[in-house]
């Protein structure tokens, strides 16, 4: 599944990248940078060829996302807030045989 650059997986927890470089569990994840709407890995970002490429490999970068559940809810919530901030949370319509 495409990863979306929600930043939820490295606001929960750290890649072993982060915890071989900060040396410890600090979270969010300091090498996390944001940009247009989505989070990045500022590691990889910052990283060099052929350093690059070893991250990219290392840490999945292109190969979507492996948290699927929580991309979802992740959706799911963008969407809620898009409803709430127009006063549109749709409500669920009775159906003909539930108000007799
Ligand atoms: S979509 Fe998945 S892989 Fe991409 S940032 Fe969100 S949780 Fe991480
Ligand atoms: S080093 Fe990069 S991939 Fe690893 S937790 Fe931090 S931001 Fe995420």
């Amino acid at each position: 599944m495409e990863c979306i650059g929600c930043g939820y997986c490295c606001h929960d927890s750290l890649c072993g990248l982060a915890y071989g470089y900060y040396g410890g569990r600090v979270l969010p994840c300091p090498a996390l940078i944001r940009r247009a709407g989505r989070f990045y890995c500022g590691l990889y970002e910052k990283s060099k060829p052929p350093l690059r490429a070893i991250l990219g490999y290392a840490l999945g970068i292109g190969h979507g996302c492996p948290n699927e559940d929580i991309r979802q809810l992740v959706e799911l919530g963008r969407e809620m807030v898009k409803l709430l901030e127009r006063g549109t949370v749709p409500m669920e319509e009775k159906g003909d045989d539930e108000d007799d």
